[in-house]
Order: C-alpha cells, then sequence, then structure tokens
C-alpha cells in the first residue's frame, strides 16, 4: 500500500486530497502521520498501515452518551437496592444483594480481593459512567477539570469489569442450580441492564472525537509530512488525547499529560512483567481458589479441579468456559506477548497488520481472565449456609487475580509501534 493512497473510509466516501480541510494525526499503533478527512456523522476512519480505528464521528455526540450513562448509573443504584439473587437449601434460604460480593470477602479476612471486586464492579464503572456524563455536559457549560476527569477516564476504561461480572454470574448459576434453589431478585435484572448500558456508552465515545471537542488540539509544525512516521519527522504522540507533540516537549499542550516517542523501557517492563506472571500462574493453579463445605465434608479446590468437576457433571460448555478464561487465555497470552517482544528483538523486522491485530485481541480477551476470581467473590457471597453448605474464598483467587492484573499491566507496557520501527525486508509492504 502506498501512503498517497486514501483512509480506508466507510460508507465510499471519497477521500482523497483531503488536505484542504482535514487535520493531521498520528496512528497511536505504528507512529504513521495521516491525513484525517473531515467525517459526516456516523462514519470512521481507519490507518492506512496497520487498520487501526483513527476516528469515529458519532450521531448525537453528546446527547446519546449521556442519556445512556445517566441510565446506566440509575440501574447501578437499583441493583444496590434490592435483593439480588436468593438461594434455598434444605429449607434454608439465603440471600444475597449486589454489594455483598465485596463485603462479604472483606469480612472473610480476604480484603485486598474484596477491594479488587469492589473496584472492578462498582466503583470503577460508576466512576466512568458520571465521568462521561460530566465531561459530555462540560463540552456545553464549560465545567471545570475536564481534562483531569477525561484523563482519569481513559485511564480506567479497562478495568471497569461488569461483563465478565456477569459471564461469572452465570457460571455460578450453572455450578449451584444442581444443589440448590436459585430465585433471582429485581436487582439482577437492573445490573443486566446497567451491563448492556455500560457497553453501549463506551460504544458511542471516541477518545479522539472527545479530546477534539473537550480542547483545542496544539498545531502541528507547517513542515509535518504525511505518509512518514512521527519519530523521523521529531513529533510525538500524546497516549492520553491524540495530540501531536513536537519530540522536544515534554508535556502534552492540551492535557498535560508527559509524553515520550515510545512507552520507556517498554520491552524491560513488559518482559519483567511477563516472568512475574509466569511464576505467579504455578501457585495460581496449585493452591486452592475456594474451600466448599458440604454436609460437613470440607473439599479444597483448584482452577484444574473445579475445571474437571463441572467437566464429570456433564456441564461442558461451562466447564470450556472456565478452561478457556483460566488456563488457555492466560498461557496465550502470555506466550504471545513473550512472542511479539521477539518480534521487536528479531533482527528482519516481521511487521503486519497481523502482529497489530493480535496484540489488540491479547490486550482485550486478557481481562476476561478474571472471570473464575469473580464466580469466587459471587459464590462465596450466595452460599452461606454455614456447615450445610459454604463457600469460602481461598488464597490461590488472589493470586489468580494478581497474574490477570500482571498480564494486563504488560500488555499496557508494551508499546506495539516498536514492531513497526525497524526497517522492514527488503520488498515488503509499509
Ligand atoms: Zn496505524
Ligand atoms: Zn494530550
Amino acid at each position: 500500500m502506498s501512503f498517497s493512497q486514501s483512509l480506508t473510509i466507510n460508507d465510499d466516501i471519497d477521500a482523497a486530497a483531503p488536505e484542504q480541510q482535514g487535520e493531521l494525526v498520528l496512528c497511536r499503533h505504528c507512529d504513521l502521520l495521516q491525513w484525517l478527512p473531515p467525517l459526516q456523522e456516523g462514519e470512521q476512519a481507519h490507518c492506512q498501515r496497520c487498520d487501526h480505528q483513527l476516528d469515529v464521528r458519532q450521531v448525537q455526540p453528546i446527547l446519546r452518551p449521556v442519556l445512556y450513562a445517566a441510565s446506566a448509573l440509575f440501574m447501578l443504584l437499583l441493583a444496590n437496592l434490592f435483593p439480588f439473587i436468593s438461594m434455598g437449601v434444605a429449607g434454608n434460604r439465603s440471600e444475597m444483594h449486589f454489594f455483598d460480593t465485596s463485603a462479604v470477602l472483606f469480612t472473610e479476612y480476604h480484603q485486598s480481593l474484596a477491594i479488587l471486586v469492589w473496584l472492578f464492579i462498582q466503583a470503577v464503572p460508576a466512576f466512568c459512567m458520571a465521568a462521561v456524563i460530566y465531561l459530555k455536559l462540560g463540552m456545553l457549560y464549560r465545567l471545570p477539570a475536564r481534562i483531569w476527569v477525561a484523563r482519569v477516564l481513559f485511564m480506567l476504561k479497562p478495568w471497569s469489569m461488569v461483563d465478565i461480572f456477569l459471564m461469572g454470574l452465570l457460571i455460578s448459576f450453572v455450578k449451584l442450580v444442581a444443589n440448590a434453589d436459585i430465585s433471582l431478585g429485581l436487582s439482577f435484572w437492573a445490573f443486566c441492564i446497567f451491563c448492556l448500558l455500560h457497553l453501549r456508552t463506551f460504544q458511542v465515545i471516541d477518545r479522539h472525537e472527545m479530546w477534539s471537542r473537550l480542547a483545542l488540539a496544539p498545531k502541528v509544525p507547517v513542515t509535518a509530512e504525511a505518509g512518514k512516521t512521527g519519530l523521523s519527522q521529531q513529533l510525538k504522540l500524546c497516549p492520553c488525547c491524540t495530540a501531536i507533540v513536537p519530540l522536544a516537549q515534554q508535556h502534552c499542550p492540551r492535557c498535560h499529560t508527559r509524553v515520550y516517542p515510545r512507552v520507556p523501557a517498554s520491552l524491560q517492563k513488559t518482559l519483567a512483567l511477563l516472568v512475574t506472571a509466569a511464576v505467579l500462574y504455578i501457585p495460581a493453579n496449585l493452591l486452592p481458589i475456594m474451600r466448599t463445605v458440604s454436609f460437613g465434608n470440607v473439599t479444597d479446590s483448584t482452577i484444574i479441579s473445579g475445571f474437571l468437576l463441572m467437566w464429570q457433571d456433564g456441564e461442558y460448555p461451562v466447564a470450556l468456559v472456565i478452561l478457556l478464561a483460566s488456563v488457555v487465555v492466560p498461557i496465550a497470552k502470555i506466550l504471545i506477548m513473550f512472542w511479539l517482544c521477539y518480534l521487536v528483538l528479531a533482527p528482519v523486522a516481521v511487521r503486519s497488520k497481523l502482529t497489530t491485530r493480535i496484540y489488540l485481541l491479547v490486550d482485550w480477551v486478557g481481562r476476561w481472565s478474571m472471570v473464575d476470581v469473580l464466580v469466587v467473590a459471587i459464590l462465596a457471597a450466595l452460599v452461606r449456609f454455614g456447615l450445610l453448605m459454604s463457600v469460602y474464598p481461598g488464597v490461590g483467587a488472589l493470586v489468580f487475580a494478581a497474574v490477570v492484573i500482571i498480564t494486563m499491566l504488560a500488555a499496557i507496557s508494551f508499546d506495539p509501534r516498536l514492531l513497526w520501527d525497524q526497517p522492514a525486508r527488503t520488498g515488503e509492504q509499509v
């Protein structure tokens, strides 16, 4: 593909010669400087080299996110007000509220796990929704501290795990339904709607678009030339607000973030985190993830024994989800991240859209491994019948949560632009 080729735009918009009206943008995944033509509502533009989405022009960019986020917050409030799930075993009944998932862990001496669960399913999602409302209204009414709120919003976005919690709930139901009578409370349905609205809110906001409405982007030097990398022209990308910043300038003039040409010590940090995650993955599998008391019998179960139990019970789909989320995804993520680091160090660059896509997929899928930890939190909050039937979280759950968090940090530390920095093989497309 040549650099003069137009950007990939849906709806067959002709983007030839956009220099007259468009703006110059730097791709965050391959560092290519290119012209972004003015978009119509509903259109999106992709990088011509790595296919990363550069910008989306949303339909009703203020009203829709505010409505979705406000409805989501209302549903989260409802999810906390009423009973979430109730469970009956041999004439006894236990009722769980949404907040109990972290509160029970806290009282059962697993404070760090409790705080993590509370952050992932309550605090971070609530903050994100409130931040979207604040920022969108801030565009109309010039509210203070919008820049800081926007910075925190995009930093916290990957740590909002309500969708994973919903998957955890479904797995917990399948685990329990054979032994107990489960009934769903009003808050459960409110939480499901909250989950959908929360996902939809993030679908209708775009980082580049939001920042361009929040504050003016700094001027790009007139010498900047599309079709070359930013680094080769002494330019760098602000990772927070997507502004183009001269190499000599330390901080982004728009969002005040410290800007580096590449993530500092990216490979060293990524490799160190990957090695830590790989080492911790061993005790995470050997230590019990939860302790089950059933009619006086105490059983400790690890991730693998939990999978085998579900498989023996004939719950194949759930067993496969557990295997995929807790075994296949973490191992694959660690191995693929090692491979990407190797590609950066390899003497001949193997750069393609595919490697960037693999990185993005690994980055996205990694957080789903948290599902087993959330299942433990749900079961511990719900199954509380003393010696008759009880579930207690094991130390393995905390170690496994650490593995997932460390692999997520490894993916964040990895700079995908390094894959495109090396000279290409002779004849290779750029
Ligand atoms: Zn790109
Ligand atoms: Zn910035």
